[in-house]
């Protein structure tokens, strides 16, 4: 089915189309500023996602709490949602901006057990379960949910795994599934490029994700990284991807939320960013700071400690003038309160990092502003 008749059937059947639409602003080398422009509001480009877990909720977190920060992304797994019974993206959040959906094969490649890959999707256990993933559900599912940005099924591959021929498989298995999404919905589907560190994996899928791009695909992203590999090889193969991607198409990097690496891979062409490194770290008490630093919450020098987490930080609990040392009692304790506030305050940072380094970008100083940023830092491993 062609894009027009696609659209005749989806006025018949009155439904929902999402489209993106990408404008860039301002390009310094390969970082630029652009604008991903959906059906739910402009998001200004470098930016990350808020990736709003079952461990979030859990823990009570709301995306509504990052009032001040609702220029970004919602992300939300396809998966879980299906598996609760939910029929809409923004059921249970307060969230009128634009919402992104990952199909959550990649949690099932490392959480489910006696995984089966087929061109029909994905099978696995979970909890003594037989679950069957085929990626047209996948898209079906994002495109009645109203999604506006949409992941669909991937194929991905152990970074470290010694067998080149896993890594051409996983990008070859992406593109026949890519092609079953693709029946469903494409004004709002992202291509992924698959192929781990595999250079030859990397040409046959990004051959095939520009075939796509060409013919109607609106936006891109690159997965199969941030396992174990040295960051200096994610690095290279992110540049390796992006000099061999159109320039007029948003790129998104799957997994990855570090300050250092978000900064990285802006130089390399990355527009979005979507990880949960920075809840998971703050929700085990280890503090982000402004340049890439970190500090534990839970050392005794911290006890008497009438500081804020950051004092460049402005995210509300820094601004309130919450201390350390309130903080890491409440922590102590497991106070559900505190250990939200550890993960505001870690996702502020990114968010706070995206934007400076929009303006940097606008300035023609991103390397400039790079090098401050980092100064004698030296990344923590993890
Ligand atoms: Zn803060």
């Amino acid at each position: 089915m062609n894009s027009k008749s696609r659209a005749i059937r989806d006025l018949l059947f009155n439904k929902v189309r999402m489209t993106i639409q990408f404008k860039i602003i301002a390009q310094d080398g390969m970082a630029r500023v652009g604008e991903l422009i959906t059906d739910h509001g402009v998001v200004p480009t470098p930016t990350i996602t808020l990736n709003y877990t079952n461990a979030l909720e859990n823990w009570g977190f709301k995306p509504e709490d990052i009032t001040e920060a609702r220029d970004v992304i919602l992300l939300r797994n396809t998966f879980w949602l299906k598996e609760r019974g939910i029929s809409n993206v923004r059921e249970g959040v307060e969230w009128p901006r634009p919402v992104m959906s990952d199909s959550g094969g990649f949690q099932m490649v490392s959480m489910g057990k006696h995984l089966k890959q087929s061109f029909r999707g994905l099978e696995f256990d979970l909890d003594s379960r037989k679950i069957f993933i085929a990626p047209h559900e996948v898209v079906e599912w994002g495109k009645s949910a109203e999604v506006d940005l949409i992941m669909p099924l991937d194929n991905t591959v152990y970074t470290m795994d010694r067998n080149p021929l896993k890594f051409i498989w996983s990008a070859v298995m992406t593109a026949v599934w890519f092609r079953y999404s693709r029946k469903v919905a494409d004004d709002n589907l992202y291509y992924i490029v698959q192929g781990g560190l595999n250079k030859f994996a990397r040409r046959i899928s990004l051959w095939d994700a520009n075939r796509q791009l060409k013919n109607g695909i609106s936006a891109v992203a690159i997965g199969g990284l941030a396992w174990d590999e040295p960051r200096s090889a994610m690095y290279k193969m992110v540049k390796f991807c992006t000099q061999r991607l159109p320039g007029n198409k948003p790129r998104h990097l799957l997994g990855v939320c570090k300050p250092i690496d978000i900064l990285e891979c802006i130089e390399r062409g990355i527009d979005s960013f979507d990880g949960i490194a920075a809840t998971r770290e703050g929700r085990h008490g280890r503090v982000w700071l402004w340049g890439g630093k970190y500090f534990d919450i839970n050392n005794s020098q911290y006890v008497n400690d009438n500081g804020v987490l950051d004092s460049h930080c402005s995210c509300p609990v820094c601004r309130a003038g919450v201390s350390r040392a309130d903080i890491r009692t409440r922590f102590k304790i497991g106070d559900r309160e505190a250990i939200r506030q550890l993960m505001a305050h870690n996702w502020h940072q990114n968010y706070q990092l995206v934007s400076t380094a929009r303006q940097a970008i606008e300035e023609g100083k991103f390397r400039e502003f790079k090098r401050d940023f980092l100064g004698t830092f030296k990344p923590f491993v993890g």
